[in-house]
């Protein structure tokens, strides 16, 4: 017995991605407020979008390509890293189709 074709599309998480669009603020709306404490290895590992990185022994963060997945904001502190979403309309618009 065939099955009907499925036109659902299995994709992977980096041609999602590539669907989306980005508007960086000029404000970030993440910033590193205090080195000391953090998880340096696992905020690197499990950015899904690499932003952040090390510079010798300074921790790097860069929020321009960032998803807003929230994964960095669990793994600190608030007086370690500010974490807000963008302003109103502005970071990853997400594109499903
Ligand atoms: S919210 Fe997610 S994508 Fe954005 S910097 Fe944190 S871990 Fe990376």
């Amino acid at each position: 017995m065939s099955q009907a074709p499925s036109r659902l599309k299995v994709m992977k998480l980096e041609e999602l991605l590539r669907r989306d669009v980005w508007d960086v603020d000029e404000e970030r709306h993440i910033e590193v407020l205090k080195q000391e404490g953090l998880p340096l290895k696992a905020l690197q590992l499990l950015c899904p979008m690499g932003c952040y990185s090390m510079a010798g022994e300074r921790l790097l963060m860069s929020y321009e390509g960032c998803v807003e997945c929230g994964t960095c904001r669990v793994l600190s502190k608030p007086e370690q890293i500010r974490w807000e979403f963008p302003r109103s309309g502005r970071g990853i618009q997400y594109r499903y189709t």
